[in-house]
């Protein structure tokens, strides 16, 4: 059993969300606004397990509630519900630390779907050591890549990952050397064949460089391959 929390201003919305969650054998809160969402998530002794958190609430907007989270440290699982027709919106989305997006209106298995989808993920990165005790990390040119801990490490420094920032860099490390296109990288990390805008790739990988590169406007091992996508060299 999971625990989720429901970001929703829209009473019906959010009474619907939690009757279904719960015929999904999960425990769920609703927050009608973003202040709330925020004191409950931030000031609660037993976490929760994933965040669906509606953009468009009274007072602070789902971005904010999103960017506040991460700021503060907190890397629970978020959902994000958008409003349909708005590729902006997605982009701003993961921008502000979101995993996944679902466009509203949305089909509710849709939502379930992707709500065990994040679930999932986020108990086979606390494995920390899925493979015969080895743990599930990754080193290349003085860079930790810790997957059970969720953080990258290099000189002195480190860098928490959202859930998907993790799922991306393993993708990306797994196709080491291989040019990956951003439709590929959309399927096959967050399970995506919709029609779905895929610019939403670029601000991920922008932050990932951030946490790798010397120099992020110049990226040495998250190149951009012209016309097609990214390609992860450990040793340029
Ligand atoms: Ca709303």
């Amino acid at each position: 059993m999971a625990r989720i929390l429901i970001v929703e201003d829209e009473q019906h919305i959010a009474d619907g969300l939690r009757f279904n969650l719960e015929e999904e054998g999960h425990d769920a809160d609703v927050a009608s606004n973003g202040e709330r969402a925020l004191g409950l998530i931030l000031g609660e002794r037993r976490p929760f397990d994933t965040v669906i958190l509606d953009v468009m609430l009274p007072g602070k907007d789902g971005f904010a509630v999103a960017s506040e989270l991460r700021a503060a440290g907190q890397y629970v699982p978020i959902l994000m519900l958008t409003a349909r027709g708005r590729p902006e919106d997605v982009l701003r989305g993961f921008e502000a630390g979101a995993d996944d997006y679902l466009p509203k209106p949305f089909d509710l298995s849709i939502l379930i779907a992707r709500v065990n989808g994040l679930l999932r993920r986020r108990r086979w990165n606390e494995q920390d050591a899925p493979q015969g005790g080895a743990a599930d990390v990754y080193t290349f040119a003085g860079r930790t890549l810790d997957f059970g801990a969720m953080e990258v490490r290099m000189a002195g420094r480190s860098h928490r990952l959202t859930l998907m920032e993790c799922e991306l860099l393993r993708y990306l490390v797994k196709n080491a050397g291989q040019p990956v296109s951003r439709r590929a990288i959309l399927e096959q990390v967050w399970g995506l064949h919709e029609e779905t805008d895929t610019r939403a790739i670029d601000n991920f990988i922008v932050r990932l460089r951030r946490y790798l590169e010397d120099r992020p406007a110049a990226p040495k091992y998250l190149q951009t391959v012209r016309g097609v996508g990214y390609r992860f060299v450990p040793q340029p």
